[in-house]
Protein backbone atom coordinates (compact mmCIF):
# COMPACT_ATOMS: atom_id res chain seq x y z
CA UNK A 1 0.00 0.00 0.00
CA UNK A 2 1.32 3.29 -0.67
CA UNK A 3 1.71 6.37 1.52
CA UNK A 4 -1.90 8.61 1.01
CA UNK A 5 -4.01 11.19 2.30
CA UNK A 6 -7.30 11.06 3.37
CA UNK A 7 -9.53 12.60 5.09
CA UNK A 8 -10.55 10.72 8.57
CA UNK A 9 -14.06 11.06 10.12
CA UNK A 10 -15.51 10.17 13.72
CA UNK A 11 -19.12 10.26 14.51
CA UNK A 12 -19.98 10.84 18.23
CA UNK A 13 -23.80 10.66 18.89
CA UNK A 14 -24.53 7.89 16.77
CA UNK A 15 -22.22 5.31 18.02
CA UNK A 16 -24.92 5.14 20.94
CA UNK A 17 -28.03 4.44 19.14
CA UNK A 18 -27.99 0.48 19.11
CA UNK A 19 -29.69 -0.68 16.26
CA UNK A 20 -30.85 2.59 14.42
CA UNK A 21 -26.63 2.71 14.00
CA UNK A 22 -26.36 1.69 10.31
CA UNK A 23 -29.42 3.97 9.03
CA UNK A 24 -27.41 6.55 10.50
CA UNK A 25 -24.31 5.86 8.90
CA UNK A 26 -25.88 5.04 5.97
CA UNK A 27 -27.64 8.48 5.89
CA UNK A 28 -24.66 9.88 7.05
CA UNK A 29 -22.45 8.40 4.53
CA UNK A 30 -24.60 10.18 1.86
CA UNK A 31 -24.84 13.64 3.82
CA UNK A 32 -20.91 13.76 3.73
CA UNK A 33 -20.84 12.31 0.06
CA UNK A 34 -23.44 15.14 -1.18
CA UNK A 35 -21.40 18.03 0.35
CA UNK A 36 -17.80 17.00 -0.77
CA UNK A 37 -18.66 15.73 -4.02
CA UNK A 38 -15.61 12.98 -2.36
CA UNK A 39 -16.28 8.95 -1.93
CA UNK A 40 -16.87 7.08 1.73
CA UNK A 41 -15.36 3.90 3.16
CA UNK A 42 -16.90 2.63 6.00
CA UNK A 43 -15.14 1.33 8.67
CA UNK A 44 -15.92 0.54 12.59
CA UNK A 45 -16.47 3.72 14.08
CA UNK A 46 -14.98 5.69 11.30
CA UNK A 47 -15.39 6.81 7.84
CA UNK A 48 -12.67 7.41 5.65
CA UNK A 49 -13.15 9.79 2.97
CA UNK A 50 -11.49 9.99 -0.83
CA UNK A 51 -11.12 13.19 -3.02
CA UNK A 52 -13.77 15.86 -3.09
CA UNK A 53 -13.39 18.76 -0.67
CA UNK A 54 -12.88 18.00 3.05
CA UNK A 55 -13.64 21.84 3.70
CA UNK A 56 -17.41 21.24 3.18
CA UNK A 57 -17.46 18.78 6.20
CA UNK A 58 -18.21 21.85 7.71
CA UNK A 59 -21.77 22.03 6.99
CA UNK A 60 -22.02 17.89 7.77
CA UNK A 61 -24.35 17.18 11.09
CA UNK A 62 -23.57 14.15 12.95
CA UNK A 63 -19.67 14.86 12.77
CA UNK A 64 -17.71 14.47 16.11
CA UNK A 65 -14.32 15.81 14.66
CA UNK A 66 -12.31 15.44 11.23
CA UNK A 67 -8.53 14.96 10.24
CA UNK A 68 -6.68 15.18 7.07
CA UNK A 69 -4.79 11.76 7.58
CA UNK A 70 -2.02 10.17 5.89
CA UNK A 71 -2.57 6.41 5.40
CA UNK A 72 0.46 4.04 5.81
CA UNK A 73 0.15 0.29 6.16
CA UNK A 74 0.12 -1.30 9.69
CA UNK A 75 3.20 -2.11 10.31
CA UNK A 76 5.84 -0.42 12.87
CA UNK A 77 8.85 0.61 10.85
CA UNK A 78 6.55 1.74 8.11
CA UNK A 79 4.50 4.08 10.66
CA UNK A 80 7.91 5.45 11.83
CA UNK A 81 9.60 6.45 8.49
CA UNK A 82 6.18 8.00 7.94
CA UNK A 83 5.93 10.48 10.85
CA UNK A 84 9.61 11.54 10.84
CA UNK A 85 8.83 12.19 6.95
CA UNK A 86 5.61 13.96 7.86
CA UNK A 87 6.90 16.59 10.56
CA UNK A 88 10.10 16.99 8.86
CA UNK A 89 8.41 20.62 7.85
CA UNK A 90 6.56 20.80 11.18
CA UNK A 91 8.90 20.36 14.22
CA UNK A 92 11.06 23.70 13.57
CA UNK A 93 9.99 26.26 15.95
CA UNK A 94 8.33 24.12 17.73
CA UNK A 95 9.50 23.37 21.87
CA UNK A 96 7.79 20.24 22.41
CA UNK A 97 6.08 17.53 21.07
CA UNK A 98 3.68 14.60 22.16
CA UNK A 99 2.93 11.06 20.50
CA UNK A 100 -0.38 10.06 21.38
CA UNK A 101 -1.41 6.60 19.83
CA UNK A 102 -5.10 5.02 19.32
CA UNK A 103 -4.97 1.24 18.91
CA UNK A 104 -9.03 0.26 17.83
CA UNK A 105 -6.96 -2.80 16.45
CA UNK A 106 -6.08 -5.00 19.84
CA UNK A 107 -4.31 -7.61 17.94
CA UNK A 108 -1.51 -5.12 16.54
CA UNK A 109 1.97 -5.95 17.65
CA UNK A 110 2.83 -3.54 20.00
CA UNK A 111 0.12 -1.57 22.54
CA UNK A 112 -0.41 1.68 22.44
CA UNK A 113 2.14 3.08 24.98
CA UNK A 114 4.89 0.98 23.49
CA UNK A 115 4.28 2.48 20.11
CA UNK A 116 3.61 6.07 21.35
CA UNK A 117 7.39 5.29 23.49
CA UNK A 118 9.36 3.96 19.97
CA UNK A 119 7.50 6.92 18.32
CA UNK A 120 8.67 9.43 20.67
CA UNK A 121 11.97 8.63 21.30
CA UNK A 122 12.87 8.51 17.31
CA UNK A 123 11.52 12.02 17.04
CA UNK A 124 13.29 13.32 19.94
CA UNK A 125 16.73 10.87 18.89
CA UNK A 126 16.31 13.18 15.34
CA UNK A 127 15.28 16.41 16.22
CA UNK A 128 16.28 17.02 19.76
CA UNK A 129 13.03 18.54 20.65
CA UNK A 130 11.20 17.36 24.31
CA UNK A 131 8.36 15.91 24.90
CA UNK A 132 5.50 17.46 26.46
CA UNK A 133 1.95 15.44 26.93
CA UNK A 134 -0.13 18.10 28.56
CA UNK A 135 0.75 21.13 26.78
CA UNK A 136 2.79 20.26 23.20
CA UNK A 137 3.24 22.83 20.51
CA UNK A 138 3.01 19.84 18.03
CA UNK A 139 0.84 16.84 18.72
CA UNK A 140 1.23 13.85 16.53
CA UNK A 141 -2.02 11.73 16.10
CA UNK A 142 -1.37 8.05 15.12
CA UNK A 143 -4.75 5.84 14.52
CA UNK A 144 -4.11 1.79 14.36
CA UNK A 145 -7.40 0.12 12.64
CA UNK A 146 -8.10 -1.10 9.67
CA UNK A 147 -5.26 0.29 8.16
CA UNK A 148 -2.72 3.11 9.95
CA UNK A 149 -3.38 6.69 10.09
CA UNK A 150 -1.09 9.63 11.18
CA UNK A 151 -2.18 13.98 11.58
CA UNK A 152 -2.05 16.68 13.87
CA UNK A 153 -5.16 18.58 13.56
CA UNK A 154 -8.30 17.69 14.19
CA UNK A 155 -10.86 19.89 13.26
CA UNK A 156 -14.42 19.55 15.42
CA UNK A 157 -17.52 19.14 13.35
CA UNK A 158 -21.02 20.02 13.94
CA UNK A 159 -22.33 17.32 15.64
CA UNK A 160 -25.78 16.30 16.11
CA UNK A 161 -27.65 13.62 13.63
CA UNK A 162 -27.46 13.49 9.85
CA UNK A 163 -30.41 15.07 8.05
CA UNK A 164 -32.83 13.02 7.51
CA UNK A 165 -33.05 10.58 10.27
CA UNK A 166 -35.62 12.46 11.93
CA UNK A 167 -37.98 12.95 9.27
CA UNK A 168 -39.48 15.66 7.58
CA UNK A 169 -40.65 19.77 9.56
CA UNK A 170 -42.16 22.37 8.48
CA UNK A 171 -40.19 25.64 9.70
CA UNK A 172 -42.80 28.85 9.98
CA UNK A 173 -40.07 31.31 8.51
CA UNK A 174 -39.83 35.31 9.25
CA UNK A 175 -37.68 37.69 7.67
CA UNK A 176 -36.52 38.04 11.24
CA UNK A 177 -33.74 36.90 13.33
CA UNK A 178 -34.66 33.76 15.23
CA UNK A 179 -36.58 31.73 12.98
CA UNK A 180 -33.43 30.87 10.60
CA UNK A 181 -31.75 29.73 13.78
CA UNK A 182 -34.26 27.36 15.20
CA UNK A 183 -34.64 25.91 11.61
CA UNK A 184 -30.97 25.19 12.18
CA UNK A 185 -31.34 23.35 15.39
CA UNK A 186 -34.04 21.45 14.16
CA UNK A 187 -31.73 20.35 11.21
CA UNK A 188 -29.34 19.65 13.95
CA UNK A 189 -31.30 16.91 15.11
CA UNK A 190 -31.48 15.31 11.82
CA UNK A 191 -34.62 16.93 10.66
CA UNK A 192 -35.33 17.56 6.76
CA UNK A 193 -36.79 21.36 7.10
CA UNK A 194 -38.98 22.71 5.17
CA UNK A 195 -40.54 26.14 5.20
CA UNK A 196 -43.67 27.87 5.12
CA UNK A 197 -43.54 32.03 4.84
CA UNK A 198 -46.12 34.10 5.10
CA UNK A 199 -45.65 37.56 3.23
CA UNK A 200 -47.44 41.08 2.14
CA UNK A 201 -47.37 40.47 -1.48
CA UNK A 202 -50.34 39.32 -3.34
CA UNK A 203 -48.59 37.25 -5.55
CA UNK A 204 -46.16 34.60 -4.48
CA UNK A 205 -43.69 35.37 -7.44
CA UNK A 206 -42.47 38.32 -5.33
CA UNK A 207 -40.72 36.60 -3.20
CA UNK A 208 -37.86 35.30 -5.99
CA UNK A 209 -36.59 38.86 -5.59
CA UNK A 210 -36.51 39.08 -2.08
CA UNK A 211 -34.10 38.07 0.89
CA UNK A 212 -35.72 35.07 1.93
CA UNK A 213 -34.72 32.99 -1.05
CA UNK A 214 -31.14 34.12 -0.10
CA UNK A 215 -31.83 33.28 3.70
CA UNK A 216 -33.08 29.77 2.26
CA UNK A 217 -29.89 29.08 0.23
CA UNK A 218 -27.63 29.91 3.16
CA UNK A 219 -29.55 27.11 5.22
CA UNK A 220 -29.65 24.59 2.19
CA UNK A 221 -25.44 24.65 2.72
CA UNK A 222 -27.02 22.01 6.10
CA UNK A 223 -29.15 20.26 3.92
CA UNK A 224 -29.06 20.18 0.41
CA UNK A 225 -32.29 20.77 -0.91
CA UNK A 226 -35.60 21.73 0.58
CA UNK A 227 -39.27 23.33 -0.32
CA UNK A 228 -40.61 26.26 1.08
CA UNK A 229 -44.80 27.03 1.00
CA UNK A 230 -45.50 30.93 0.21
CA UNK A 231 -48.92 32.19 1.35
CA UNK A 232 -50.16 35.74 0.65
CA UNK A 233 -51.80 37.19 4.11
CA UNK A 234 -53.83 39.76 2.44
CA UNK A 235 -57.05 37.65 3.23
CA UNK A 236 -56.61 37.34 7.08
CA UNK A 237 -55.37 40.78 6.86
CA UNK A 238 -58.51 42.21 4.93
CA UNK A 239 -60.67 40.50 7.31
CA UNK A 240 -58.69 41.49 10.61
CA UNK A 241 -59.08 45.35 9.52
CA UNK A 242 -62.79 44.91 9.46
CA UNK A 243 -62.97 42.87 12.63
CA UNK A 244 -64.35 45.51 15.31
CA UNK A 245 -62.47 44.87 19.14
CA UNK A 246 -59.61 43.13 17.60
CA UNK A 247 -57.68 45.73 19.35
CA UNK A 248 -54.50 44.22 20.90
CA UNK A 249 -55.14 40.58 20.06
CA UNK A 250 -54.07 40.84 15.82
CA UNK A 251 -50.34 38.82 16.78
CA UNK A 252 -52.21 36.68 18.65
CA UNK A 253 -54.91 35.82 16.07
CA UNK A 254 -52.25 35.89 13.23
CA UNK A 255 -49.84 33.57 15.01
CA UNK A 256 -53.11 31.00 15.35
CA UNK A 257 -54.30 31.59 11.91
CA UNK A 258 -50.44 30.61 10.50
CA UNK A 259 -50.11 27.21 12.23
CA UNK A 260 -53.71 26.38 11.26
CA UNK A 261 -52.46 27.31 7.66
CA UNK A 262 -49.42 25.43 8.42
CA UNK A 263 -50.39 22.76 10.29
CA UNK A 264 -52.94 21.61 7.21
CA UNK A 265 -49.87 21.94 4.49
CA UNK A 266 -47.92 19.67 6.83
CA UNK A 267 -50.55 17.08 7.37
CA UNK A 268 -50.97 16.99 3.53
CA UNK A 269 -47.49 16.88 3.03
CA UNK A 270 -46.64 14.15 5.66
CA UNK A 271 -44.44 16.72 7.82
CA UNK A 272 -44.37 15.61 11.30
CA UNK A 273 -43.98 18.79 13.42
CA UNK A 274 -44.00 22.42 12.80
CA UNK A 275 -41.03 24.77 14.15
CA UNK A 276 -41.49 28.11 15.13
CA UNK A 277 -38.34 30.77 16.77
CA UNK A 278 -40.72 31.42 19.87
CA UNK A 279 -38.28 32.16 22.63
CA UNK A 280 -40.30 32.34 26.50
CA UNK A 281 -40.91 36.48 26.80
CA UNK A 282 -38.69 37.80 24.54
CA UNK A 283 -41.78 39.79 22.74
CA UNK A 284 -45.02 40.31 24.42
CA UNK A 285 -46.44 37.72 21.76
CA UNK A 286 -44.76 35.46 23.58
CA UNK A 287 -45.51 35.10 26.93
CA UNK A 288 -46.41 31.53 28.43
CA UNK A 289 -50.15 32.63 28.17
CA UNK A 290 -49.56 33.55 24.41
CA UNK A 291 -47.47 31.08 23.46
CA UNK A 292 -50.28 28.44 24.50
CA UNK A 293 -53.11 30.26 22.97
CA UNK A 294 -51.02 29.32 19.86
CA UNK A 295 -49.87 25.94 20.71
CA UNK A 296 -53.11 24.63 21.70
CA UNK A 297 -55.43 24.33 18.43
CA UNK A 298 -53.51 22.78 16.52
CA UNK A 299 -53.12 18.63 16.79
CA UNK A 300 -49.05 18.14 15.82
CA UNK A 301 -46.42 18.99 17.66
CA UNK A 302 -44.65 22.76 17.62
CA UNK A 303 -41.31 23.09 18.40
CA UNK A 304 -39.59 25.73 19.67
CA UNK A 305 -35.86 25.42 19.91
CA UNK A 306 -35.06 28.66 20.63
CA UNK A 307 -37.96 28.49 23.62
CA UNK A 308 -34.87 29.11 26.67
CA UNK A 309 -31.93 31.29 24.53
CA UNK A 310 -31.61 34.69 25.29
CA UNK A 311 -31.44 37.37 22.60
CA UNK A 312 -27.85 37.39 22.25
CA UNK A 313 -27.25 34.06 22.26
CA UNK A 314 -29.73 33.30 19.10
CA UNK A 315 -27.87 36.33 17.47
CA UNK A 316 -24.57 34.96 17.77
CA UNK A 317 -25.77 31.54 16.02
CA UNK A 318 -27.05 33.60 13.21
CA UNK A 319 -23.76 34.80 12.71
CA UNK A 320 -22.24 32.02 12.81
CA UNK A 321 -24.68 30.01 10.36
CA UNK A 322 -24.01 33.33 8.08
CA UNK A 323 -28.28 34.50 8.39
CA UNK A 324 -27.56 37.06 10.56
CA UNK A 325 -26.54 39.94 8.14
CA UNK A 326 -29.95 38.54 5.92
CA UNK A 327 -32.04 38.41 8.98
CA UNK A 328 -31.41 42.00 9.43
CA UNK A 329 -31.42 43.53 5.92
CA UNK A 330 -34.74 45.91 5.23
CA UNK A 331 -38.11 43.86 5.04
CA UNK A 332 -41.62 43.97 4.94
CA UNK A 333 -42.56 41.32 7.34
CA UNK A 334 -46.25 40.60 7.91
CA UNK A 335 -45.17 41.74 11.79
CA UNK A 336 -43.89 44.86 11.01
CA UNK A 337 -47.76 45.36 9.63
CA UNK A 338 -49.35 44.19 12.17
CA UNK A 339 -47.89 46.41 15.02
CA UNK A 340 -50.46 46.86 17.98
CA UNK A 341 -49.98 46.77 21.63
CA UNK A 342 -50.10 43.12 21.76
CA UNK A 343 -52.15 41.64 25.04
CA UNK A 344 -49.71 39.45 26.91
CA UNK A 345 -52.37 37.47 28.53
CA UNK A 346 -55.11 36.42 26.12
CA UNK A 347 -58.68 35.22 26.72
CA UNK A 348 -59.48 32.44 25.14
CA UNK A 349 -63.34 33.28 24.96
CA UNK A 350 -62.48 36.59 23.40
CA UNK A 351 -60.16 35.25 20.64
CA UNK A 352 -62.89 32.17 19.74
CA UNK A 353 -65.15 35.25 19.28
CA UNK A 354 -63.28 37.54 16.73
CA UNK A 355 -62.19 34.16 15.51
CA UNK A 356 -65.90 33.16 14.73
CA UNK A 357 -66.78 37.21 13.37
CA UNK A 358 -63.36 36.64 10.86
CA UNK A 359 -64.77 33.55 9.88
CA UNK A 360 -61.19 32.05 10.75
CA UNK A 361 -62.44 29.01 9.10
CA UNK A 362 -63.25 29.79 5.79
CA UNK A 363 -60.57 32.39 5.48
CA UNK A 364 -57.73 29.48 5.46
CA UNK A 365 -59.58 26.98 3.23
CA UNK A 366 -59.43 30.05 0.67
CA UNK A 367 -55.66 30.58 1.86
CA UNK A 368 -55.11 27.10 1.33
CA UNK A 369 -56.05 27.69 -2.49
CA UNK A 370 -53.44 30.94 -2.67
CA UNK A 371 -50.63 28.69 -1.73
CA UNK A 372 -47.76 28.16 -4.35
CA UNK A 373 -44.37 25.98 -3.54
CA UNK A 374 -41.18 26.35 -4.63
CA UNK A 375 -38.60 23.47 -4.73
CA UNK A 376 -35.33 25.51 -4.21
P1 LIG B 1 -38.43 36.03 14.15
O1 LIG B 1 -37.15 36.73 14.40
O2 LIG B 1 -38.23 34.58 13.83
O3 LIG B 1 -39.30 36.76 13.18
P2 LIG B 1 -39.74 37.30 16.30
O4 LIG B 1 -38.93 37.46 17.52
O5 LIG B 1 -39.88 38.45 15.38
O6 LIG B 1 -39.20 36.02 15.53
P3 LIG B 1 -42.59 36.93 16.18
O7 LIG B 1 -42.70 37.95 15.15
O8 LIG B 1 -43.49 36.90 17.35
O9 LIG B 1 -41.15 36.82 16.80
O10 LIG B 1 -42.70 35.54 15.48
C1 LIG B 1 -42.59 34.36 16.22
C2 LIG B 1 -42.46 33.19 15.26
O11 LIG B 1 -43.60 33.12 14.39
C3 LIG B 1 -41.30 33.37 14.32
O12 LIG B 1 -40.10 32.92 14.92
C4 LIG B 1 -41.70 32.48 13.17
O13 LIG B 1 -41.47 31.12 13.45
C5 LIG B 1 -43.21 32.73 13.10
N1 LIG B 1 -43.48 33.81 12.12
C6 LIG B 1 -43.56 35.13 12.35
N2 LIG B 1 -43.82 35.81 11.20
C7 LIG B 1 -43.91 34.88 10.23
C8 LIG B 1 -44.16 34.91 8.79
N3 LIG B 1 -44.36 36.07 8.15
N4 LIG B 1 -44.20 33.75 8.11
C9 LIG B 1 -43.98 32.58 8.76
N5 LIG B 1 -43.75 32.48 10.07
C10 LIG B 1 -43.70 33.61 10.81
MG1 LIG C 1 -40.55 38.43 13.42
Amino acid sequence: MKKQLVTLIHYGELSLKGKNRSLFENKLVDNIERETGGKVTKYRGRFVLEDGNPENLKYVFGISWYAQALRVEKDVETIVAAVLSEIEGRIPNRNSFGVFVKRADKDFSCSSMELENIIGKSISDKFKTKVDLKNPDLSVFVEIANDVYIYFNKTQGLRGLPINVSGNVLSLLSGGIDSPVASYLMMKRGCRVNFIHFHVYSDNKHIADTKMMDVISTMNKYQGNTRIFLVPYYLFEMASLKASNINGYELVLFRRYMVKVAEKIALQNGFKALVTGDSLGQVASQTMDNIAQITKIISLPIFQPLIAYDKQEIIDLAKDISTYELSIEKYKDCCSIISSNPRTKANTRQIEALEKSMDIESLIVQTLELISVIEV
